[in-house]
């Protein structure tokens, strides 16, 4: 659905070095400048896109990704992989507004994204390139976003994804990767990441936050801001920055609109808010440097924008400057706060990296940086649950749900363990035990009867779990030898829990 309209872009010229200028076929493309390993931009003959496509037909086709393909590098049709991108709501936060006092706010949510984050923006055009390319798998150094995104796009597609992630990331976006069928590996850290992901690119279609065709994805934010708000701009965007390329492609995708007529001249300011323990980008501007020096440590829970060394740095301070914007830094008690203020007045549940926007509005505000007049657009990049973690944090406070957390984990236990090894676990809290005697007890005190090898099989799985340990081995008058088991301090811990503790 929705890609019906999709028509050869054949408009689409050359990749461009955002630095030094060298040009390069848009099919070898994949990587940064091999002169001086700038960022590269596709760009595409803008008078033959006018005149295949004006506001009115844009308007009259489904919401998505795709529906700006002219202006995207997917030249094969039949390799589009899609799973319904984009075409995000922009919402006006009446409630927000009213708390922060501010003339007009609104957020472009794009946690309704099919993996919960805008980077499937990205995605959609990088894996179609990979399909086309003729590709088997892909692999990528990842935050976590671009892994989770990048694995349910190369299922859909049937290609093999690997992963390589740093230890520190976000457990929802983990499961999202597994379960989708990637291979993951652990480094210890982002770099070691990125590293290892390129070394394994021999056999594999490498994805990165600066490969051309990814950002080239990430652009079509910009344009549907412009579109959803009836062919004008608001006074600001403000988007979170890691790597800097969300940013640096809106502004690409508003100056395209200006170029093809869409819109008279890029009025807005864009903004972008780093966390404060990883904010190389906000550090060059406040330099009044073009050049953005590696950050070195990184400290924020917001670990989808903490990026030590950002690919598209310098294009980021571009994108800023040339729009008259600005930006700042957040801590992580300020993303927080935020977090829940935009669920609580909104209904959105954010992720910190996506709430930066909200807790970077409000502190200009109170700074006097932005005026109470503006209207100002936040982009809120991914969903809160992809981080259990920290939505584990929000609830801590409140007793009657921390409980009811407690009783639904308990449950899941009683129900992985099974009713023979709950009993078990209550025989061994009385009394140090063996397996015959587990056996009688089974059957005298709960009426289950199964047989002895069958006791030492859920013993054994007992043990895996740390749950029980074998005590003492004895020999009784020529017989076999008997060994007892009793529980650990866990065993203890999870009988008391479960109500099964006799001790
Ligand atoms: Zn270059």
């Amino acid at each position: 659905m929705g890609n019906s309209r999709i028509t050869a872009p054949s408009a689409l010229l050359y990749a461009r070095c955002s630095r030094c200028g060298e040009e390069y076929s848009p099919d070898v493309a994949e990587s940064l400048c091999e002169k001086c390993k700038g960022v590269l931009l596709m760009h595409y003959d803008y008078r033959q896109i006018a005149e295949e496509v004006s506001k009115e037909s844009l308007e009259r086709r489904i919401p998505s990704v795709w529906k700006y393909s002219e202006l995207l590098p997917i030249t094969e049709k039949p390799s589009i992989v899609s799973l319904g991108e984009g075409g995000t709501h922009v919402h006006e936060c009446r409630r927000l507004m009213e708390q922060l006092r501010v003339k007009r706010i609104l957020v472009k949510d794009e946690t309704t994204n099919p993996t919960a984050s805008f980077v499937d923006r990205g995605s959609t055009v990088v894996v179609s390139k990979a399909i086309e390319s003729g590709s088997s798998s892909v692999c990528c150094g990842a935050t976590g976003n671009l892994g989770a995104s990048l694995s349910a796009y190369a299922a859909k597609a049937g290609l093999e994804s690997m992963i390589f992630l740093p230890k520190m990331l976000d457990l929802g976006k983990l499961y999202q990767m597994i379960v989708c069928g990637a291979k993951v590996e652990l480094t210890s850290d982002y770099v070691a990441a990125t590293v290892r992901a390129e070394r394994f690119s021999r056999h594999s279609f490498l994805v990165t936050p600066y490969n051309p065709y990814f950002m080239e994805g990430e652009k079509t934010t910009g344009y549907e801001i412009v579109e959803q708000m009836g062919w004008r701009l608001p006074d600001r965007i403000i988007v979170p920055m890691g790597n800097g390329g969300h940013i640096s492609m809106i502004w690409k995708a508003l100056t395209e609109f200006s170029e093809l007529g869409f819109i008279d001249k890029v009025n807005t300011r864009l903004t972008g808010i780093q966390a404060a323990g990883a904010a190389p980008i906000v550090d060059a501007y406040s330099r009044g440097d073009s050049v953005v020096v590696d950050a070195g440590k990184v400290e924020t829970l917001a670990l989808d924008i903490g990026i030590e060394s950002p690919s598209a740095g310098d294009l980021a301070l571009n994108a800023i400057r040339s729009s008259g914007g600005t930006c700042a830094t957040v801590t992580d008690r300020e993303i927080l706060e935020a977090a829940r203020l935009l669920a609580k007045s909104e209904g959105i549940f954010a992720e910190p990296a996506a709430a930066s926007t909200i807790a970077g509005l409000k502190k200009m505000m109170e700074a006097g940086s932005i005026d109470r007049d503006e209207e100002v657009l936040c982009v809120i990049t991914g969903a809160g649950l992809k981080d259990p973690v920290t939505a584990r944090r929000f609830v801590k406070k409140v007793r009657a749900v921390e409980t009811v957390i407690r009783r639904v984990e308990d449950r899941r236990l009683t129900t992985r363990l099974g009713p023979t090894k709950l009993r078990i676990l209550e025989i061994v809290s009385t009394q140090e035990a063996y397996g015959y005697q587990i056996k009688k007890e089974l059957e005298e005190q709960f009426q289950i009867s199964v047989k002895v090898p069958v006791v030492y099989q859920h013993l054994k799985e007992l043990e895996t779990l740390n749950l029980v340990r074998r005590s003492s081995v004895r020999e009784v008058g020529g017989k076999p030898e008997r060994h007892y088991y009793t529980l650990t301090e866990k065993g203890r811990a999870t009988a008391k829990s479960l109500g099964t503790y006799r001790g």
